[in-house]
């Protein structure tokens, strides 16, 4: 009996083997098929090994084997609450000025750039170093591609004829609806817009920046009193991520900001013409720090690369914000704290960093917040370099694996499991690698 049982777990084995590698191969991930097959058929022939021995050592060593394997899964599988989510805080407001997006605007010998660098002049000398490369999708840049970067950048421009649409006039007459109403069309109709993910949260102070950094906003106060802020992610294509950092990263994340782009001023415009204000938070044009707004809207956690870890596409997304006072239905949050105790773990994107921006050391209090802070200069200077906006931090995330039914199921036992969370990191850095390889262009990329 015990050699039977044991040939049974064999065949499962290699049934779940034959759904891994088949998945691994749809998603493009031939090194890690290879990997799967290397690791888990000769595992599953392991339990076979008992038919091959008289009957009773064999039926003894089919049940120990069995016995150690569920012990093992057990083990593993088992919920446990792992660390709690201790104090979050409350992050300190910024001032957009200080963001990179705005000092690289700063035009050498103008009053500007004279006040800023008297305000803040720790930043000059490492602003100085990014100054002196090519800069974001320039030519002369290391990943230059000038296909990619004629389209990327024209996105970014089409994005631009967007702001103007930003905020407007409102319709004199106010539609009445009841708040469960407005919040459930709101929600289908933007995920019907191509929205991944909606949430709706107060607006609070410290989702403001305190003054505007772009544009014609630069040095204005935030004057923003919408009661709401409504967020959305868009999904970064997969493929195109992990060809991160060359060029098809920006082009990927230019489509997406314009895709959220779109959605936030449509919204936005259908919001006023209801009779209420809305004004509409997009790439070059915010009032408002959108990470924060969608960790407080349920969208998911703030990650060690200081980026929104959302459950089912990770980082690999956009996010779009629309601050309205029409009456809505605040998103209930329920903090995840498997996602923080697995980048406490993982490291995996600072170790892929080619700038080291990304810090190695564990979550702590600063800035008013429990959180991880990236460093900006050293991250936006590679990206002078490069010419690109990298991405190659959220191409190496484990979270940013496609959604489908077999990393929902290992997503699964890591929110329940801290074992499993150790297990699952082990086996990420075993198939796809420590530093997965980055993809080479699409074919049609190759002009
Ligand atoms: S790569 Fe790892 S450490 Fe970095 S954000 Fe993703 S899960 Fe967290
Ligand atoms: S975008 Fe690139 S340089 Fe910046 S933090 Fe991520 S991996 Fe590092």
């Amino acid at each position: 009996m015990g050699q039977e049982v044991a040939a049974a777990i064999g065949v499962l084995m290699l049934l779940v083997a034959c759904w891994f590698v088949f998945t691994s191969i749809r998603e493009g991930e031939r090194r890690a098929a290879l990997r799967l097959v290397l690791l888990m058929v000769p595992a599953a022939f392991l339990f076979f090994i008992p038919l091959f021995l008289h009957a009773h050592a064999g039926g003894l060593m089919g049940w120990i084997m069995t016995g150690i394997l569920i012990a093992v899964v057990f083990f593993i599988l088992w919920p446990d609450t792992g660390r709690s989510m201790e104090d979050e805080g409350v992050p300190d407001r910024v001032d957009e000025r200080t963001v990179m997006f705005s000092r690289v605007e700063l035009v050498k010998g103008t009053e500007r750039f004279h006040s800023y660098y008297r305000m803040h002049p720790e930043h000059f000398q490492a602003d100085e170093q990014f100054r002196e490369y090519p800069g974001l999708l320039q030519s002369g840049a290391r990943f230059e591609h000038p296909w990619i970067f004629a389209a990327a950048q024209s996105t970014f421009d089409t994005v631009k004829l967007l702001h103007q649409q930003v905020d407007g006039p409102l319709h004199s007459t106010r539609t009445k609806a009841d708040a469960d109403k407005i919040t459930r069309f709101l929600t289908e109709w933007c995920r019907t817009m191509g929205a991944h993910s909606v949430g709706i949260t107060l607006l609070k102070p410290h989702h403001l920046y305190t003054y505007g950094g772009r544009a014609h906003n630069y040095g204005k106060k935030t004057e923003n009193h919408h009661r709401y802020a409504i967020v959305f992610t868009v999904e970064m294509n997969y493929d195109r991520v992990q060809m991160a950092p060359k060029s098809p990263i920006t082009l990927e994340s230019s489509a997406r900001y314009l895709h959220a782009g779109e959605i936030a001023v449509q919204l936005a415009l259908m919001i006023r013409k209801l009779g209420y204000p809305a004004r509409a938070h997009i790439d070059g044009n915010y009032q408002v720090r959108c990470p924060q707004i969608a960790r407080d809207a349920g969208l998911g956690e703030l990650g060690r690369m200081s980026l929104l870890i959302t459950p089912t596409a990770g980082p690999r997304v956009r996010i779009g914000v629309v601050t309205t006072d029409i009456p809505l239905v605040i998103t209930p949050r329920k903090p995840d704290s498997s996602v923080i105790d697995f980048c406490r773990i993982c490291k995996k994107c600072a170790d892929a960093c080619p700038s080291q921006a990304i810090p190695f050391d564990d979550i702590k209090k600063q800035f008013g917040a429990r959180q991880w802070i990236i460093n900006q200069e050293k991250c936006f200077t590679y990206w002078c370099q490069t010419g690109t906006d990298c991405g190659r931090c959220i191409s190496v995330c484990p979270y940013a694996h496609p959604d489908n039914a077999m990393h929902r199921m290992i997503r699964f036992f890591i929110r329940k499991s801290s074992r499993m969370r150790r297990a699952a990191l082990w086996f990420d850095d075993l198939i796809y690698g420590r530093k997965p390889s980055q993809r080479p262009l699409a074919p049609w990329m190759n002009i």
